[in-house]
């Protein structure tokens, strides 16, 4: 667990994944947010709900399988570069959007070795299914170390 000055992980929903592609909701091009979320897949898809766009990429329709693809490297970019900046030996990814990850594991992985220094090892990604109660759970943990550390 990374924690840092102000007490979290740092935030990398908004890092810039991408010269080009959609803008976020904040009006950045090519930020993770505008691949990776459920409502960016879903925008990028031509407007398909979150579970019909994976049933029309698995099919090989075109604008879904690139919304899918493109949200899967912009999720290794990130990997990658937190990898680099922070030298993890693990990455565990969870969330409502966990399908994307599990969509392509092998494009995910190659989508983190592009980003990684050559010289850095490549994490163990964990692809971890994600339950509600995990936002309880991670809630309960960061009051546990906030009270800790103070
Ligand atoms: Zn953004």
């Amino acid at each position: 667990m990374i924690r840092g000055a102000h007490g979290h992980p740092g935030k990398v929903g908004h890092m810039r994944v991408s010269d080009t592609g959609p803008r976020c909701d904040r009006g950045h091009t090519g930020c993770v947010s505008a691949f990776v979320t459920i409502p960016a897949v879903e925008h990028n898809a031509g407007g398909l709900p979150f579970d019909e766009v994976l049933v029309h990429a698995r099919r090989g329709e075109e604008i879904p399988l690139r919304a899918v693809n493109d949200a899967i490297r912009a999720l290794g970019v990130v990997i990658g570069n937190l990898t680099c900046i922070a030298d993890v030996d693990k990455i565990i990814v969870t969330g409502e959007g966990l399908p994307i990850a599990q969509f392509d594991e092998a494009l995910l992985a190659a989508s983190v070795s592009e980003a990684l220094d050559p010289a850095a090892e490549p994490p163990l990604l964990e692809l971890h299914p994600f339950k509600f109660a995990d936002y309880a759970w991670a809630a309960a943990v960061s009051a546990i170390r906030l009270v800790l550390s103070t």
